[in-house]
């Protein structure tokens, strides 16, 4: 950076020590270069503007132009608002403010002017718009014609004079100043072969935009600069990574692979199974420590590319352990491995937490003895007194049901740490994904086993009650198996817990004894009741299962053919299609059944019409993204990612996947940054690299 992009921010005319100190603590605009990247969210169109009685035609937000005609206190204790009254050529209509009420209100005296901005909402038959942005005319000036920007300013700054039009005003300072002082910093073949604009224009235009293409093109580039310096960090991380990092290399695929393959599979393994264990494969072979994510729809067939790729480890020496987030999943894939793998000479053995002390002694031993080649289990495995021979890959199932901390823990149970498979059925947006796990290697599968049927899925109120218990009785009457699901997302939510228990009698009333089976599993019970229960279901004993979601990851029991799922609102979305996913997994036409109370929130609309739509569960994962943000979906402990100026990564996913291209691009181009035109480009990742912890591991 120039000298003047980093002068202190108070010694811009019209700043100076005390209000410079609003805009550091406020807006962390510490110098005049931060300045610069303080972008405008959004463009106000001076040559347009709509009126109150178009309101119910239009969809997004509106513009108005008026003045307030009165207003009033309305409501006491938190139902307290402000209600102003606001007129133009056409009507009126009430603006409203929940919050900041003593601070508007002196603002909006009668027969002030004012420009209105925000999305009006239906009351009866009335509209209103709450929390509108305001932007005061001066009377008899004449409006500015053209795009002005929209800066993000809060009460603090407003009060310093920042608001949206003070922060313009500190941009008319600055940027004749900077002329010639901004370094270009993507090279000249990448603007080139994507058409961008100089990094100076931008800056200008993003500020000043003469039109609307100049202000698009402007967000573009800056746009992709931001998330190219994002993906070209990652990559360079994982280069670094994988150069520090030895691996066990494993020669060939060995004996128990072939024979397996060529024996005793039970069916044919999927294109997108084939593609991803070459994958897999090929890093294994490498002698490079393998940190791979596999992405696959619940259903997918996870469980047997694990399983292959076990035997891999297996046939060059090594033992391996698979980790599963509940007992009741672990037991699964330990019935189901054990099963697949009957017919060949390898030893299967399960560790959770209720296996009994004196098994436990003797698992210990053999492992240590390296007479145990798969052992499977739970949060168990990663007690220090687990110790192996010889660990050459542990698998971690269902990944985000565990911590980072919990994962780093099988990285000691060898000298080199095992090779690592992590296994989510929880798409992440790809964009996400590329962002997050941007120095991982990601592996898809992305076709499902044939002759699965799409799941049905559809919405019902209460009032169909009876007719939800109709169908299911006649599915059972086809012989097949109903899971109804209560949410209890803490187990000691009392309520949520009567919710369950007063369900399980309703069903076990309305489906009796002897005809009628009915099993319940939740978390209050104790381990082995609800191991009992489980296989009860598993086995066909029982027709339903009433369940919490303590069932919501990988249980496999594809006779099961309907899900109910109890006050659907309350769920999140991946959480209803990781539920969703218990059935649709046998060939039968599969229900599943969102059961929800008839007041809806948006976003519980959004996500139960979700539902009703699609089965693809990278649709849905884009969808949640867009509710609720990368944060949530990721968790905060990555958030430093989120610090992204002008990149959206719920909106941007085409510029995010362009970045990583170019990024890709350059450096097959000049791995080393040797060229003189990326001399710039180096220097400034290596600052950055140096900066930051490394945050995505995942391990
Ligand atoms: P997930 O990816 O959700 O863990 P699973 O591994 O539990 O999925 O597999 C779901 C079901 O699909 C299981 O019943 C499994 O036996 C079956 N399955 C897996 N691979 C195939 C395949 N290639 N062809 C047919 N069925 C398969
Ligand atoms: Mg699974």
């Amino acid at each position: 950076m120039s000298g003047l992009l980093t002068t202190p921010i108070e010694y811009l005319k019209g700043v100076g020590p005390k209000r410079g100190a609003v805009l550091r603590e406020e807006a962390g605009i510490q110098n005049f270069g931060d300045l610069l990247f303080y972008f405008p969210f959004r463009y106000i169109d001076r040559s347009k503007f709509h009126l109150i009685t178009q309101i119910p035609e239009i969809v997004g937000a509106v513009q108005l132009k008026g003045k307030i005609i009165g207003g009033k206190e309305v409501g006491s204790g938190r139902g307290k608002r402000f209600e102003a009254k606001f007129r133009d050529e056409s009507g009126t209509i009430d603006l409203v403010w929940f919050k900041g009420i003593k601070w508007i209100k002196p603002k909006l005296s009668v027969g002030t002017e004012i420009i209105v901005w925000g999305k009006a909402k239906q009351y009866g038959s009335k509209y209103n718009i709450s929390h509108p942005e305001l932007e005061f005319i001066t009377p008899n000036q004449p409006l500015e014609k053209g795009l002005q920007p929209v800066y993000h300013s809060g009460e603090k700054l407003q009060k310093a004079g920042f608001n949206s039009r003070g922060i313009e005003r500190l941009l008319k300072e600055l940027l004749p100043a900077i002329r010639n002082q901004i370094t270009e910093d993507l090279p000249d073949w990448i603007r080139n072969d994507l058409g961008l604009i100089g990094k100076e224009i931008a800056i200008n235009n993003i500020h000043q935009p003469p039109s609307h293409t100049a202000a698009k093109n402007a967000q573009f580039r800056l746009k992709f600069q931001e998330l190219f310096y994002l993906q070209l960090e990652l990559l360079v991380r994982k280069q670094i990574t994988q150069r520090k990092i030895k691996g066990f290399r494993f020669e060939g695929i060995g004996t128990p692979f072939s024979t397996f393959f060529d024996e005793h599979i039970p069916f044919e393994l999927t294109g997108a199974q084939k593609r991803v264990i070459r994958e897999i494969r090929k890093d294994l072979s490498s002698g490079v420590h393998m940190n791979r994510l596999l992405q696959g729809d619940v259903g997918s067939g996870k469980t047997l590319v694990a399983l292959m790729v076990m035997l891999i480890a297996i046939g060059n020496g090594y033992q391996a352990c698979i980790m599963a987030p509940t007992a009741i999943l672990a037991n699964q894939h330990f019935i189901s491995i054990s099963e697949m793998l009957s017919k060949m000479n390898i030893k299967v053995e399960l560790l959770i937490g209720a296996t009994k002390k004196s098994k436990r002694k003797i698992l210990h031993h053999q492992l240590e003895q390296g007479e145990i080649d798969i052992l499977v289990g739970t949060h168990a495995l990663l007690e220090d007194v687990v110790r192996y021979k010889n660990l050459g890959l542990a698998i971690i199932d269902e990944q985000h049901r565990f911590g980072v901390a919990q994962r780093s823990k099988l990285w000691k149970k060898n000298l080199l740490p095992p090779h690592q498979l992590v296994m989510t059925a929880t798409p992440i947006p790809r964009t996400l994904a590329l962002t997050f796990y941007g120095d991982l290697d990601v592996s898809v599968i992305d076709e499902l086993p044939p002759g699965r049927k799409e799941i049905q899925t559809s919405h019902r109120y209460e009032s169909a009650r009876l007719k939800v218990f109709q169908f299911m009785e006649d599915e059972i009457k086809k012989g097949r198996q109903v899971y109804i699901v209560y949410p209890l997302i803490d187990e000691s939510e009392k309520l949520d817990y009567q919710n369950l228990m007063s369900g399980y009698e309703s069903i076990t009333r309305r489906f009796p004894l002897p005809n009628y089976k009915v099993s319940i599993v939740h978390g209050k019970m104790n381990p082995e009741d609800k191991e009992h229960e489980m296989q009860q279901f598993a086995q066909g004993k029982t027709q339903i299962m009433v369940a919490t979601t303590v069932i919501e990851v990988g249980v496999n029991v594809p006779n099961a053919s309907v899900m109910i799922i109890e006050s659907a609102e309350k769920f999140g979305l991946s959480q209803l299609h990781q539920l969703r996913g218990r059935v649709g997994r046998g060939g039968e036409q599969s229900f599943c059944i969102l059961m929800s109370s008839y007041k809806l929130g948006e976003n519980a609309k959004k996500r139960l019409e979700t539902m009703c739509e699609t089965n693809d569960g990278f649709k849905i994962s884009e969808v949640d993204l867009k509710l609720r943000g990368p944060g949530d979906i990721m968790g905060t402990q990555q958030s430093g990612l989120l610090n992204l100026k002008i990149s959206d990564l719920a909106k941007d996913a085409q510029i995010v996947q362009l970045a990583r291209e170019k990024a890709k691009d350059l450096l097959d181009k000049d791995i080393k940054f040797e060229l003189k035109e990326h001399a710039y480009l180096a220097k400034k990742l290596r600052s950055l690299i140096q900066s930051k912890p490394n945050w995505s591991r995942i391990s």
